[in-house]
């Protein structure tokens, strides 16, 4: 999986890591410009991708 390299489908931008204090366990990047976000699940070694429509 290349998860940490991952790249907005709209722009193309790499995604950049949230600060997520409410739930640790989760990781969330996102587009810079808020086009895509992307959960990551650790413990599930799973992540959940988001399109997001602006
Ligand atoms: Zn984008």
């Amino acid at each position: 999986m290349d998860f940490f390299k991952e790249k907005c489908p709209v722009c193309n931008q790499i995604l950049k890591v949230k600060n997520n204090p409410s739930c640790k366990s989760i990781i969330i990047k996102s587009c810079p410009e808020d086009h895509y976000e992307k959960e990551f699940h650790p413990a599930f070694e799973t992540y959940i991708e988001c399109h997001k429509v602006s």
